[in-house]
């Protein structure tokens, strides 16, 4: 396949637009070579502006859960848009999207809407500092929450330090504020709180994660994070960005039978237009404005046509919830065909998955956190997507993301896969 296009359009963007991107995962740095520019998506499949047909494996990295271009978000967007695309003022569809979200989801009974995943990670956290009246937070190593200040950090000196900024721009002060632990490690976590008794507002975690490659948390892992917030008074933030309307209607809360205090969406929840939320009880979200203290706003949140194309993924998630069953085995299918091709030709490799959520390391090892996501081969890694790449299938540019399956997918598309796998891990 070739790319001549694209590396055309990656060079005239580079003049105007820093690293020719606006999101800098999209610009290939961890596998080499120029992004490939995209055209249109239908169903399982991007076009790019070179005519090339790709198997998409990231699906805009996860909302498009139905495959692109999905017939009645299309419509609803289109009928919405003759309307007026946004007022400032409150509209009956935005009430309509949020009593769904609050049926589908256990546990919460208010939710407010943004723009991302972001800022619903960042209001989450201001809700629970105001609401606890504490300010450090703790979050996990490699879990990702969005770009605010507070989530920019890496590891300290010692292990019960404060973090540092791992970005200019995030101050000391910032950063002092948010304690970093060890994903699936519960003695971490306690040690954290022993050393910071009474100041700490929330932990902060994907209840799977699926930011450095797919990394299910260990048994008792999360119902430990919820007896030690009861215990200290600590708020559990369920981050399912990713994970919220996808690994099951209710998201991890509903799939593990947990209870988080305040629970994050992005992602799907906006069947492709910028939409994030944060949910939790009446008595933790009556807390924000205008009804209580913490302040939080947005000109565009709540807009129509996010609200619209949102409020049309969930109606149609909720109409059908054996889509969830039928993403399990399609992504089940997908990873037993790829771990056996990958045997047969020697190769040291890891699969995780849970629901349509997988991920290819190559180690050996079993990944379970940060440390043991990194210590795959990534010149290995670079070989399979550049590989995959030109046998027409588009998977994520970075050894750290998880594979969204699309239930657009067909069986042959994943024969096709795994036969692709087959073929270029022979390269190896
Ligand atoms: C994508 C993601 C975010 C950030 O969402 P944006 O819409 O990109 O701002 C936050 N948390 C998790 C778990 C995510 O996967």
């Amino acid at each position: 396949m070739l790319y001549t296009r694209s590396s055309q359009l990656f060079a005239e963007a580079e003049k105007v637009i820093p690293g020719g991107v606006n999101s800098p995962v999209r610009a290939f740095k961890a596998v080499g070579g120029t992004p490939i520019f995209v055209k249109s998506a239908k169903g399982a499949y991007l076009y790019d502006e070179d005519g090339n047909r790709l198997i998409d494996y990231i699906n805009s990295w996860g909302p498009m859960i139905l495959g692109h271009a999905f017939e009645p978000v299309v419509q609803a967007v289109i009928e919405k848009a003759k309307l007026g695309t946004s007022f400032g003022m409150p509209t009956e569809l935005e009430t309509q999207i949020a009593a769904l979200a609050v049926s589908m989801v256990p546990n919460i009974d208010k939710i407010r809407f943004v723009n991302s995943g972001t800022e619903a990670c960042m209001s989450a956290v201001r809700l629970a500092r105001g609401f606890t009246k504490k300010d450090k937070i703790i979050k996990f190593a490699g879990c990702y929450h969005g770009h605010s200040d507070s989530f920019l950090i890496q590891a300290g000196s010692g292990a019960i330090t404060f973090g540092s900024p791992n970005s200019p721009g995030v101050t000391a002060g910032t950063a002092k504020d948010t304690l970093l632990a060890k994903y699936n490690d519960l003695e971490n976590v306690a040690t954290l709180i022993e050393a910071n008794k009474n100041e700490i507002a929330a932990i902060i975690v994907e209840p799977v994660a699926g930011n450095m490659g797919c990394i299910p948390p260990n048994k008792g892992f999360l119902e430990g994070l919820r007896q030690l917030c009861t215990d200290n008074k600590i708020l559990l933030i369920f981050d399912e960005v990713m994970t919220g309307f996808r690994l099951a209607a209710g998201g991890v809360q509903e799939l593990f039978n947990i209870n988080a205090d305040i629970v994050c969406f992005g992602k799907v929840i906006g069947g492709g237009l910028p939409v994030g939320a944060f949910a939790a009880s009446s008595e933790i979200m009556n807390y924000l404005a205008p009804l209580g203290p913490v302040y939080q706003a947005g000109t565009l949140s709540g807009n129509p046509l996010a609200m619209a194309a949102g409020l049309a993924m969930l109606q149609a998630l909720d109409a059908d919830r054996a889509i969830f069953q039928r993403l399990e085995e399609k992504t089940a299918y997908l990873a037993a065909g790829m771990e056996e091709v990958l045997k047969a030709n020697n190769v040291v490799f890891t699969i995780n998955r849970i629901g349509s959520m997988v991920s290819v390391h190559f180690d050996a090892d079993p990944v379970v956190d940060f440390q043991t996501a990194a210590k795959g081969d990534n010149e290995t890694f670079k070989k399979f997507f550049h590989g995959l790449l030109q046998e027409g299938i588009y998977i994520a540019p970075s050894a750290y993301e998880t594979w969204f399956i699309t239930d657009a997918l067909t069986y042959e598309d994943l024969d096709f896969t795994i036969q692709a796998v087959d073929k270029v891990s022979k390269t190896f």
